[in-house]
């Protein structure tokens, strides 16, 4: 199978070609990019797919999901291991409609990814890559705490961590700040946590939004930050110099905000004394100058070089299914170009993960996980919203707004 287009977008952060086309090899490996007619013409007998008008890039890596999160569902009563397996499947395939083909699960309910992944792998269910973490840690009473694992001290921090890696943990995932400026875990835990991942030969996320806790995770040397919403431009180079990528999930900090100011709109005149409202209140208080800092200081913070990797984190009630390409948007409105923000869910996310010889560019021998949109991306970013094909594997698994599961290939 050839796919050809306009243009094609390598995920490398600048290069776009024109007019070529991608020979997709019968391994689902990208096999050759060359001139589209000098390859129709050295390979005649393969069907072509030609697009016209539209952009060829790689498939795009969601960097923080939660595949399986359940929790803030309203009759979450109603979610036991099978519900819970089922929502996540959906999340999973709905991927697809988004260009994604490849996520990293920061945190699910114990077992739940490592299972949809073991399906995977049987053929039983068509989905993206899954590159997991088990459910996340943080201490008692920490960020997040009645749904993950609570644990103090640093060799109740290595325990956990090597229950986890022995349950099939890919990645392990830490909390150590909540909304304010006290951080969670103590120096001597977040070092424990990064020695006993590294030691055994795996990479940690960690949750850290304010200060000191930020610089905390930085001095521990963690993998990813995630979040670090109110850092500033010396932890960004502190970061960029000792190679620790940030996730920095703007979408969803930016849906919380809007949320909290339309419910602000709505409770107007509401008595102070009203719980929802000084929920509301507190909520704003924190997402407003959330929002605020990563509009008015992303660019400057990419600046430093620090690798930054696209994630989503939706885990509201009814909240959009991975809205990656709204992610993006950001990055642009923000100032930096759409092949810019391309590279931050392909081929850094490849590099973070460790797969960079795998996945993440449009390069022959590497895995045919690939995306085609219509239009001119380099010029405008919102042409993610217009999918015209993925491929996972050379596979097709989505095509003009259809779903492809079970065995029905059209490469191999
Ligand atoms: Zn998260």
């Amino acid at each position: 199978m050839i796919i050809s287009a306009k243009y094609l977008m390598t995920g490398d952060g600048k290069t776009v070609l024109k007019n070529q086309a991608v020979l997709i090899g019968t391994d689902g490996k990208i096999q050759k990019i060359a001139a589209k007619e000098e390859l129709k013409g050295e390979y005649q007998e393969e069907e072509v797919k030609e697009y016209g008008d539209a952009t060829i890039l790689p498939g795009l890596c969601d960097m923080h999901v939660h595949l399986g999160y359940w929790y803030s569902q309203p009759d979450s009563f109603n979610y036991g291991p099978q519900l819970i397996m089922m929502y996540a499947l959906q999340h999973a395939q709905a991927a697809f409609e988004r260009g994604i083909t490849s996520v990293r699960d920061m945190s699910s309910a114990h077992g739940v990814c490592r299972n949809l992944k073991l399906a995977a792998e049987k053929g039983f269910v068509t989905i993206p890559r899954i590159t997991h973490t088990d459910t996340g840690i943080c201490m008692t009473g920490g960020h997040a705490w009645d749904e993950i694992e609570q644990v103090d001290g640093p060799w109740e921090v290595r325990k956990e961590i090597r229950r986890q890696v022995r349950d099939g943990a890919e990645w392990v995932k830490v909390m150590t700040t909540h909304r304010s400026h006290i951080p969670e875990l103590t120096q001597e835990e977040l070092n424990a946590a990064v020695d006993e991942c590294h030691r055994r030969g795996i990479k940690c996320g960690v949750h850290a939004g304010t200060n000191p806790g930020i610089q905390m995770c930085i001095d521990a040397g963690f993998d990813t930050i995630e979040h670090a919403t109110f850092m500033n431009i010396d932890h960004a180079r502190q970061m960029a110099e000792k190679g620790i990528a940030w996730t920095p999930t703007i979408m969803a900090y930016t849906l919380l905000y809007e949320i909290c100011r339309d419910n602000m709109e709505k409770h107007t005149g509401a008595p102070v004394n009203d719980p929802v409202m000084q929920k509301e209140m507190k909520d704003y208080q924190y997402f407003e100058p959330a929002y605020k800092a990563y509009r008015d200081h992303f660019k400057e913070f990419y600046d430093t070089g620090v690798t930054v990797i696209a994630g989503t984190d939706m885990v509201m009630y009814q909240s959009p299914l991975m809205p990656l390409p709204r992610e993006l948007e950001y990055m642009v409105e923000y100032g930096i170009t759409p092949a810019q923000a391309i590279q931050t869910a392909t081929s850094n996310p490849a590099m973070v993960l460790g797969v960079e010889g795998e996945r993440g560019l449009v390069e022959e021998g590497l895995d045919a996980d690939l995306l085609v949109v219509g239009g001119d991306l380099s010029k405008d970013i919102t042409c993610l919203n217009d999918v015209k094909l993925v491929t996972l594997g050379g596979r097709r698994v989505f095509e003009d707004g259809i779903r492809y599961v079970g065995t029905g290939n059209m490469f191999m």
